[in-house]
């Protein structure tokens, strides 16, 4: 709730694992943008020990999928009139289709211009996918 006090409208993106936050940053280019956004990170966390929050003054279009497949232990928070009025908690998608890059380089996904890139959900804990033409294992921590 501390974390909240300031905002009185926007996203909460909380309960990130420590060190994810940042990537989540980037991934939705929050660096870029011209309205007050913020990125805490080891904020202490009852739940998890240690956590990243991002917070984000302003209602912006957040593709849900993707941070699931970022990190899914996050919960989004929509806060209007400085009140939490809705509380999304994500799942990673057993599947993905263009958002994720194959990293095989003779993958057709590679090669070919007009492949849309697609991966399935091989672990849940590792958060792991493999591509769907050649079996490339994507993983973000590698
Ligand atoms: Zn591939």
């Amino acid at each position: 709730m501390l974390y909240i006090d300031s905002i009185s409208k926007g996203i909460v993106i909380d309960h990130i694992s420590p060190g994810r936050g940042f990537r989540i940053f980037q991934y939705l280019e929050l660096d870029k943008s011209d309205f007050t956004v913020a990125l805490i990170m080891n904020a202490p966390s009852k739940k998890q020990g240690r956590k990243d929050v991002i917070k984000i003054e302003n209602n912006i279009d957040l593709d849900l999928r993707v941070l699931g497949i970022i990190d899914p232990t996050v919960t989004v928070n929509i806060i209007r009139n400085e009140k939490i009025v809705e509380k999304i908690k994500l799942s990673p998608p057993e599947k993905v289709e263009g958002v994720i890059k194959c990293k095989n380089p003779r993958c057709v996904t590679s090669t070919e211009k007009n492949v849309t890139q697609s991966f399935s959900l091989l672990d849940k804990e590792e958060l792991s996918y493999k591509c769907d033409y050649c079996d490339h294992i994507f993983n973000w921590e590698v």
